[in-house]
């Protein structure tokens, strides 16, 4: 016998076995299955080659043929098992191992396959049926032995068939190993029953097993460094399995939506021991409510618990412990963090049956969902017109784009001085087939993120000067019209041209035309704006600054900025009643009227503060030069806004 390939077989299982101790692959079930599949094969290698060792040293006797059965009884005992272990590997490596555990024929065709193994091998010691060892410690095959080959292959089918059908959810490379390992020990077995002198397949299986090694991961390669919990990619696996195979899974969203405040006041090392230490507590909830351990990090604060136990209420109440913790401030080492956290519970496939509509919920829910701290559930917000429409924001706007389906709204400004309408501000609205008119605080910030704004901000610039160039402009008495530029817009390298075309294009005289820019524009890239405003403003278009108190007030650059009204936001009105804030009102138009700059107060609603406003009068210091709002009139479409205005100037 030539027993060469047995000792090859051994070295390459050494060597494998070698590697993977190496690589420290000491966790998870698949390393482990791996490990039995290691230890069965050199387990038969060694009682092969000890087996046709004896038979090669030709020594006879009892002592030799009892070694021989020994040899022999090991060889099948371990051989036959290297099929049945690489049914559940399969399942392991693949992800799939709770179907394993759930398919309970599948389990038990499996035990008994080994069962039969085992019986018939148990069996030759009291009739060798199977195969027999001669006086002379010769080994010989019996008419039983096909009893292994016909379960072998059964294993085999079976592991086929299921290959084939994950074959969707399984890596290319992969995949060709996997099955690799059929064709390669069919080799052998082929070649060793025509040359039954050459042992060679535990040699071509243990070459299969060797490319085994090379796609197997360490447990650690698929967690992130820094959480302890599953890299994004293990998530992008998980989720596409998910869907392919449409196992019941329930998705818990866990988002730090002050995540950014949190990294700027504990700074990048702290924040990292901080989401460790919360990714840990996760993991430990999640085991006590028994939804699995499956945590992944996702960046930027966002955590995912992908549970396949198809337990909902177990979800519920695990998500449910989260908000309790994190409802109070966390101490982590000296500082004290509260942490603002969404939670969101979906169900794949019965929610999101698809990958893109998933990743884009996952990164935006905790923008497209109301800001709440109660746990929220998927379906019950889906049918809400709002969430429709954010969850469908891009494509809306690129309907909207091409059906070129925007129109401007204007909104009277009531100068006190002059007692009447000197000027009105434009608002941009999207008209959508299916859900009609869309008001821009829904959809400006996503055309911002997408670039859109570009091609909106156009036609609302176009269509504004237009508006102003008609005939009967100067005759509604208004001197401008306000248009509000968001902070893309402003840094448009050639937005001074572009402008300057309109204004030619509408023969229009620039100081009709007024630019609302807001604080965080002014601050984004200032070389460009400034460079922008400073040219726009030689040429004679007016800026005012909008929202003024609603971020961190650069006061230096409002008084370096040749802006001419300030807008105080609504929620300086809001607070009106309040002394104090009666106070900082009053403060800040007077700090912005000894800069020379005229102020706006926008929001007015009611008639007390009007009346305090013009009460006080413009020239005053403490007063301001103009009034906005729904009590003087709602933003209205151009038609209704033009008779608005001629029936104020025909009073
Ligand atoms: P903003 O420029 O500060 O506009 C004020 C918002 O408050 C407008 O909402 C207006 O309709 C509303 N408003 C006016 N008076 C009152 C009032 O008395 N009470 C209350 N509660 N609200 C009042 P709108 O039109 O939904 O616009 C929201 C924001 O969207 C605007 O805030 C502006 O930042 C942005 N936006 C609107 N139109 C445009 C546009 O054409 N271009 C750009 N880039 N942004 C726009
Ligand atoms: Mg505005
Ligand atoms: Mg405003």
């Amino acid at each position: 016998m030539i027993v060469y390939y047995d000792i090859c077989a051994i070295l390459i299982i050494s060597l494998v076995l070698l590697s993977c101790l190496l690589k420290k692959m000491y966790h998870g079930r698949t390393n482990g299955l791996f490990y039995l599949l290691l230890f069965m094969m050199m387990a038969s290698s060694v009682s092969d080659f000890f087996g046709a060792y004896i038979q090669n040293q030709g020594v006879t006797g009892e002592v030799s043929r009892t070694t021989e059965y020994m040899w022999q009884y090991i060889y099948f005992g371990t051989h036959n098992l290297i099929l049945p272990v690489y049914l559940p590997f399969i399942f392991s490596n693949i992800g799939m191992w709770h179907e394993f555990v759930r398919n309970k024929l599948l389990k038990r065709l499996w035990i008994a396959g080994m069962v039969v193994n085992a019986v018939v091998l148990l069996s030759n010691v009291a009739y060798p049926w199977v195969f027999y060892v001669t006086e002379n410690a010769e080994y010989q095959r019996r008419s039983g032995i096909i009893i292994f080959y016909i379960i072998a292959v059964s294993y085999m089918i079976y592991e086929i068939g299921i290959l084939h059908k994950f074959r969707a959810i399984i890596k290319r490379d992969k995949l060709i190993v996997m099955v690799l390992l059929f064709p390669i020990s069919a080799l052998g077995i082929g070649i060793q029953a025509v040359l039954p002198n050459h042992l060679i397949e535990m040699f071509m299986i243990s070459i299969a097993l060797l490319l085994f090694s090379l796609i197997i991961r360490r447990e650690e390669e698929l967690l992130d460094p820094v959480t302890g919990a599953r890299k994004y990619s293990a998530a992008h696996e998980h989720v596409k399995k998910v869907l392919s195979t449409g196992i019941p899974t329930n998705i818990l969203l866990i988002k730090f939506v002050n995540y950014m405040n949190i990294r700027m006041y504990l700074g990048q090392e702290q924040l990292n021991d901080f989401l460790k230490e919360q990714s840990e507590i996760l993991r430990q909830l999640a085991r006590q409510s028994s939804v699995g351990d499956e945590l992944y990090y996702l960046d930027d604060g966002l955590f995912a618990l992908i549970s396949e136990t198809g337990d909902y209420d177990s979800m519920r109440l695990y998500a449910q412990k989260i908000r309790d913790h994190f409802l109070d401030k966390i101490m982590h080492k000296n500082f004290s963090v509260l942490a603002d956290v969404r939670l969101c519970i979906l169900g794949c496939p019965e929610d999101i049956d698809n990958y893109n509509t998933l990743y884009t919920f996952c990164s935006s829910f905790h923008m497209i969902l109301p800001e709440t701290k109660e746990v929220m559930h998927y379906p019950d917000y889906v049918n809400e017109r709002d969430f429709k429409i954010k969850s469908q924001l891009d494509d809306i706007i690129d309907r909207a784009i091409k059906s070129r389906s925007f129109e401007m709204y204007y909104q009277p400004i009531y100068s006190i001085t002059e007692k009447r309408f000197v000027a009105a501000e434009a608002f941009v609205r999207m008209r959508d087939e299916v859900y009609g008119m869309i008001s821009p605080g829904l959809f400006i910030t996503a055309a911002e993120i997408s670039g859109a704004i570009h091609t909106i901000g156009d036609f609302i610039l176009d269509d504004v000067c237009r508006f102003i160039s008609m005939n009967d402009f100067i005759g509604l008495g208004l001197e401008c019209i306000e248009v509000n530029m968001s902070t893309s817009q402003c840094i448009e390298m050639n937005l001074v041209e572009k402008v300057e075309r309109l204004l030619k294009k509408y023969k229009l005289n620039p100081s009709m035309l007024s630019l609302e820019i807001t604080e965080s524009a002014v601050d984004f890239d200032p070389d460009v704006v400034d460079q922008n405003i400073n040219r726009l403003s030689d040429i004679g278009v007016r800026f005012s600054l909008d929202d003024y108190g609603t971020g961190y007030s650069n006061v230096r650059r409002v008084t370096t900025l040749p802006v001419e009204i300030v807008k105080l936001d609504k929620t300086f009105v809001d607070g009106i009643d309040d002394p104090q804030m009666c106070i900082m009102v009053q403060e800040t138009i007077k700090m912005l009227k000894q800069m020379g700059k005229k102020v706006l107060v926008e929001g007015v609603e009611e008639e007390k503060v009007v009346q305090k406003f013009t009460d006080l009068g413009a020239d005053y210091i403490q007063g301001c030069e103009y009034l906005q709002g729904y009590y003087f009139c709602r933003p209205l479409p151009e038609r209704s806004f033009i008779e608005f205005m001629q029936k104020q100037v025909q009073r």
